[in-house]
């Protein structure tokens, strides 16, 4: 632990959000001091009483502990975090802009600013956000212009890669640590916040320029986001000849230069990440003169978003036709299982178009009813997944989440209308389901 180091820095972590908070929660147990700051003056009291205030499976217990242990700290005062902290971590939001594909950088622009307006002495100021690349360079800019420390205040980023669901042990015990830095000591001082990390388990240190920094993350969520519209692509050939996209996933994965993490066809993806991201990146490159070179994420989008036009149509076929009238249980709201996420979320889109389209939707998913029922009001929503089902003419499962995988087909069958089920991420087990009585419907399967 970074406890008793006499190098250790303390940290501030700006922006205490899914990435933020996990970040300041696992750096405290970690052995640092640390400071959490949000401009969200609820959230941050929620998160000084305990509570994380979203769902990330093992957090709140690591929350009790760091703040039990007295290192961990929240407040939402600029100030403050200029004179306690050495090395301040930027995890604002960069949603997509309200009126084009770019990111919208002014949560980073002003976080930045309003703590290099305090900052008088030497300090590292490191972006964990997800940025266009260039961000850097121009934050830098703004730093020198408005901290009374000027120069000695420097720039370093330092993507993140965690997974909602799977935040702590990825925080933790991270597959590689990129450090983009202007400097040697830049270097140093992100080496000594990280240290229990690598020396815990051996993770490899990338360290490099700042604009290729800010590049490997938006070159990897689009690569991920790729290989996720690929195999989506091949689903809806699948469809067009009566080929069976699960049977050729898997015998693709077997190739180890493919791989089958990521190339689970189906409603493809969703969240506050991947689709903003390729969107950003995209406008950026053209920005930059090379919109070329990444047209095809503009196909990755559009490929991810006819899934959910197709699933849409799978549950119209399954339910005769005609969608006017029509019982729907829709399961699932989060973008993906074990989140509470609804950021972009392909469940609760489809169910959107299911209700425009003339169907009666009920919804239901284990943890975001909350983050949905506030979102979309005009959908309904039932307290259980037997609930919603109840009367169905169609059951359709949106997000993978295993109690929905466990659920037993011959006692659902006791609820619904129709035994009729579409699976728009391939976690049911088709044969069980139509030996008892399903008709079962799912993409890319004949
Ligand atoms: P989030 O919306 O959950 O959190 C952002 C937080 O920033 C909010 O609490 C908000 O109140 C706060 N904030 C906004 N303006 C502020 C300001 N001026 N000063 C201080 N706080 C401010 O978002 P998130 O999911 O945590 O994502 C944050 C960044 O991390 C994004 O760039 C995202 O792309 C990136 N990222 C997220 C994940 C993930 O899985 N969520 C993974 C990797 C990278």
């Amino acid at each position: 632990p970074a406890e008793g180091r006499t190098t250790a820095p303390r940290l501030t972590v700006i922006g205490t959000g899914y990435l933020g908070a996990t970040h300041a929660i696992c750096m405290a147990v970690l052995g640092f001091e640390v400071l959490g700051v949000d401009v969200d003056r609820t959230k941050v009291e929620r998160l000084a009483a305990g509570e994380v205030p979203f769902f990330e499976p093992g957090l709140p217990e690591l929350l009790r502990k760091a703040l039990d242990s007295g290192r961990l700290r929240f407040g939402t005062d600029f100030a403050e975090a200029a004179a306690f902290g050495d090395v301040h971590f930027v995890c604002v939001g960069t949603p997509q802009a309200p009126d084009s594909d770019a990111a919208d950088l002014t949560y980073v622009r002003s976080a930045v600013r309003r703590l290099a307006e305090n900052l008088d002495r030497k300090a590292l100021v490191v972006g964990k956000s997800t940025v266009p690349v260039g961000t850097a360079a121009e934050l830098t800019a703004l730093v020198h212009e408005v901290a009374p420390a000027g120069e000695e205040v420097e720039l370093a980023w330092n993507p993140e890669f965690l997974r909602e669901g799977f935040a702590v042990q990825d925080t933790m015990n991270p597959d590689r640590l990129v450090f983009g830095v202007g400097s040697e000591w830049a270097e140093q001082q992100l080496r000594a916040a990280f240290a229990p990390v690598v020396e815990a388990h051996g993770t490899p240190v990338l360290v490099m320029d700042l604009p290729t920094a800010e590049l490997v993350k938006v070159a990897a969520n689009s690569f991920l986001a790729t290989k996720i519209s690929y195999i989506n692509a091949m689903a809806e050939v699948c469809e067009a000849t009566g080929a069976d996209v699960t049977a050729l996933a898997g015998a693709l994965a077997h190739d180890a230069r493919i791989g089958g993490r990521f190339l689970r066809p189906g409603l493809g993806f969703g969240g506050g990440c991947l689709p903003k991201d390729i969107r950003a990146f995209k406008h950026r490159a053209q920005e930059l003169g090379v919109g070329q070179a990444v047209t095809f994420l503009g196909e990755v989008d559009a490929i991810n978003k006819r899934r959910r036009a197709r699933t849409v149509d799978l549950v119209r076929e399954l339910a005769g036709g005609s969608l006017d009238g029509a019982r729907i249980a829709a399961w699932g709201a989060a973008f993906k299982p074990d989140s509470d996420d609804i950021r972009d979320a392909p469940a609760l889109d489809v169910a959107v178009l299911l209700q425009d389209a003339g169907a009666q939707v009920t919804v239901y998913d284990p943890e975001a009813m909350d983050n949905a029922r506030r979102a979309y009001p005009q959908l309904s929503y039932a307290d259980s997944a037997m609930d919603a089902a109840r009367d169905a003419d169609v059951v359709v499962l949106l997000t993978e989440w295993a109690q929905f995988r466990e659920v037993d087909p011959e006692i659902l069958a006791g609820v619904v209308a129709h035994r009729r089920v579409v699976d728009g991420r391939h976690a049911l087990d088709r044969d069980l389901w139509s030996s008892a009585g399903w008709e079962y419907r799912a993409l890319g399967r004949p």
